[in-house]
This record gives structure tokens, C-alpha cells and sequence, in this order.
């Protein structure tokens, strides 16, 4: 009998034993295409020497340092890395141990800032509803994904949620795209003065929506009109790139697309690609320069904070995205994986939206193509295709609750960036068999 505690208690788990490539292998020795990274992270696939080496070797020199008395070199050199090739302005990489520390650490930096500025009246976020932003519960009051909040909900602080940007199934028909990302994005300002000019102290957003819509990216302009908003009142604006960030779209860092800066920026998943538990928040010269010139300490942290070895695993993960131009390899593959999916599923009379980025692509099913009118939930629709996926050798990650109070199914694909058109088109087919046997 396991002795471990499940994430789901129903059922039984094969046993992991080996990684090569794109491929996870079982302790019967069964093959799984990993089609979904697992949750977007393993960007590299499974069996990446120099990201192997660079771990052996930082373990072989020093473990561990606390950052109380140390920095370490791998720590310095993937902060500067990472800042080499960060949207402008960002200046500072705070390194913690995944996702939720990441926007944990986000969020206290914001109050911090205001509070040091001398606007502690700021004590409101507002993020968007149908959002994951980690499962903490700060990560979790700003998430607006109702069913994972529900029976947590007392214990967290009140956040505002305003509306996705999810064109899909919320653009009306008379409506253009412009109008649309423009009515969405100044949900945003209503808002904040609902909430009074100066009480917001900062939005949390994900550039493409993840684990809640299935790889959802705004509208050309929305994040513009959101930066301008946020510039207006002074809040603070967080991007949160855990999961779409480090290339899985096409761009180092997914804001590029919508070609804006935030003030600070998480990342995690795709940093660590699953060699280490890693992820950073970077931050703005101004807002570094905020609390390095008041107080001088950031009140906040973990014992983790900046580990050497998942620093060097991460320092070797980004040289190895940028020495092999891996984001341009995502572009490309990208490119081919979206024709291949669109052939086979466009016109599939339960398919009703195909969208993504790069190698980040989501599927979402409805029961009726002309109404969007998603899969009762009964049908546990995504559930079992994954499942159907699984025992025939594919992993995607399934996602239901599309809208308020509406069940809803999409499948999510983040393959590596590794994997060729034939991966690629391989994951498709199994897919496709998947998705005939279900519906
Ligand atoms: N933010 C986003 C957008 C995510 O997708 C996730 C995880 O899926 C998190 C934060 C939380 O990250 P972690 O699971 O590493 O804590």
C-alpha cells in the first residue's frame, strides 16, 4: 500500500521511472508522449544532458547557502540572464521555489512598494475571473477560478475579479475586435474607481490564460489599454507568466506579443523545465529602488530563496532556450502543430475553438458549435478524453469550468520544445483517436 498522499485519492497512478526525449517511460516499461509538458513545464523534454550536468556539478561544489549570509554564482548569473532579455524596465529577479511563491512574493512586493511610498491606503488587487495564479492562499484570493476557491474562500482576502479578455464566447457579434479588448480593458478602470483612485495597489493578469481557459491569449490592444490604465491610477501591474512564460509561446516572455512591460513579472514552470523546483519574480528599477532606498529589506521570504542547484538547473535551461534559439524552434513548430490541429479538428461538430500560441495550444469542446453551449457536467467531458489519452500513451492536461457558473471542457497541449513534426504529428493522431472513441 502507498504511503503517499494522492492529489486525487480515486484510483491508482503508474509508477514513473524514466525520462528520454519527449517520452516518459513506466516501471512496465510503456511509453507516454508528454503532449502537455506535464503542467507546461517540462519545455526541454525529459533527458537533457547540460541541464543534468549543470546540477551534478553544482551539487559536487555547494549545495546549499543561505541567502542570509550568501549570494551564489548560479543564482547571480541567471538573474543577470534572465535580465538580458527582460521586457524594458525590469531590472531585479527575486528567485524563489515555483509559481504561487513566485506571485505570493508578487503580491507582498506590491503592498510593500505602496506602503513605502506613503500609500498605505492601497490595499487592493484586482485580477480577472476564470485565472490561476497558484494555490497558496494569497496565489489563491487573487485566482478567480470558483471551484478551486470555494471551500477556502473564508480564509481568503477580498480581490476583485473583472472579466477575462476570452473573445471566444464573450465578443458579441456586432462587436469588433478592437472594440471588444477595449470594453474588456476598461473593466479594469471601472473598477478602480469603484474601489476609490487610491486604494488599488496593483492587477494581476496572465498574459495567455492557462490552466483556467486553455491557452487564451488577449486581443491585439488589451494589455496596451490595461498598462495605460494602470499608469493612470498608479497601480501596479503583474504579469503572471508561470505557466505561458520561457518561450512556450513563441516569445521569451509572453508579454512581448502584446508589447507591454509589466512592473513585476512571475515566472516559473518552463524556468526549471522540471529539473528543479524554481521560479522568479522580476521587478522594475522603480520598485527595487522603492524599498532599497526606504527600508532596504524586503519582508518577505523563504528558506529556499535563491537555491544554488536549482539556480544552476535553471541558468542551464535558459542558456540552453537561447544558445539553440529554441523560441524561434517553438515559432516554427508552432506553427505546424496549429495547421496539423486545425486540419484535423476545425470542423469537428464538438470542437468550438482552437487557440494558442507558439507550442501552447488549447481546445475547447461544446455541445453545439452555433451556441458555444458548453458539455453538461456530467459528461465530465475533458476528464475522460485525458484518460482515454493516457492509457493509449498521451499526456494533455484537461480543464473544465470555461464560464461563471457554466461547465466547460478544453484540453490543453505543451509539448516540449524539443519535439519534431512527427512528435508532433504522432500527438495529433492520438488525439484524434482519443477524442473519435469519447465523442
Ligand atoms: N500561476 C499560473 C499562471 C499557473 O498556471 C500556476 C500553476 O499552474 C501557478 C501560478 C502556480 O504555480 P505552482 O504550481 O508552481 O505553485
Amino acid at each position: 500500500m502507498s504511503h503517499i498522499f494522492p492529489r486525487s485519492c480515486h484510483g491508482s497512478r503508474p509508477v514513473a521511472v524514466s525520462g528520454d526525449g519527449c517520452f516518459i517511460i513506466d516501471q512496465s516499461g510503456k511509453c507516454y508522449f508528454d503532449g502537455s509538458g506535464g503542467a507546461a513545464v517540462s519545455c526541454l523534454g525529459h533527458s537533457n544532458p547540460h541541464v543534468v550536468e549543470a546540477i551534478k556539478e553544482q551539487l559536487d561544489s555547494l549545495a546549499y547557502a543561505h541567502t542570509r549570509f550568501f549570494t551564489s554564482l548560479p543564482a547571480e548569473e541567471l538573474a543577470s540572464l534572465l535580465i538580458a532579455h527582460a521586457p524594458e524596465g525590469l531590472e531585479k529577479v527575486y528567485l524563489v521555489s515555483g509559481g504561487s511563491e513566485a506571485v505570493e512574493s508578487a503580491i507582498k512586493l506590491a503592498r510593500q512598494y505602496h506602503v513605502e511610498r506613503g500609500e498605505p491606503q492601497r490595499r487592493h488587487v484586482i485580477a480577472r475571473r476564470q485565472s490561476y495564479h497558484g494555490n497558496t492562499l494569497g496565489a489563491l484570493a487573487v485566482g478567480g477560478n470558483e471551484w478551486r476557491r470555494a471551500q477556502y474562500a473564508p480564509l481568503l482576502v477580498d480581490v476583485s475579479h473583472i472579466a477575462p479578455c476570452y473573445e471566444y464566447m464573450d465578443r458579441s457579434a456586432d462587436e469588433t475586435v478592437e472594440d471588444y479588448g477595449l470594453r474588456v480593458a476598461n473593466e479594469l478602470e471601472a473598477e478602480i474607481l469603484r474601489l476609490g483612485k487610491d486604494a488599488v495597489m496593483a492587477f494581476i493578469a496572465e498574459p495567455v490564460v492557462g490552466a483556467t481557459l486553455g491557452a487564451v491569449p488577449a486581443v491585439p490592444g488589451y494589455f496596451k489599454r490595461i498598462r495605460e490604465i494602470c499608469n493612470q491610477y498608479g497601480v501596479l501591474l503583474i504579469l503572471d507568466e508561470v505557466m505561458c512564460g520561457m518561450g512556450r509561446t513563441g516569445y521569451l516572455y509572453a508579454c512581448e506579443a502584446d508589447e507591454v512591460s509589466p512592473d513585476i513579472l512571475c515566472i516559473a514552470k518552463g524556468l526549471g523545465a522540471g529539473f528543479q523546483p524554481i521560479g522568479a519574480m522580476l521587478c522594475t528599477g522603480a520598485v527595487y529602488d522603492t524599498i532599497a532606498k526606504g527600508s532596504g529589506f524586503f519582508q518577505h521570504g523563504h528558506t529556499y530563496l535563491g537555491h544554488p542547484v536549482a539556480a544552476a538547473a535553471g541558468r542551464a535551461v535558459l542558456k540552453n532556450i537561447i544558445d539553440r534559439d529554441l523560441v524561434s524552434q517553438v515559432r516554427e513548430r508552432g506553427r505546424f502543430l496549429e495547421r496539423k490541429l486545425r486540419e484535423r479538428f476545425a470542423a469537428h461538430p464538438y470542437v468550438g475553438d482552437i487557440r494558442g500560441r507558439g507550442l501552447f495550444w488549447g481546445i475547447e469542446f461544446v455541445q453545439d458549435r452555433m451556441g458555444k453551449e458548453p458539455f453538461p457536467p456530467e459528461v465530465n467531458l475533458a476528464n475522460r478524453l485525458q484518460k482515454v489519452a493516457f492509457e493509449a500513451g498521451l499526456l494533455c492536461y484537461p480543464m473544465s469550468g470555461t464560464r461563471d457558473g457554466k461547465n466547460g471542457d478544453h484540453m490543453l497541449l505543451a509539448p516540449p520544445f524539443i519535439a519534431s513534426e512527427a512528435e508532433l504529428l504522432g500527438m495529433v493522431d492520438m488525439l484524434e483517436k482519443a477524442i473519435n472513441s469519447v465523442l
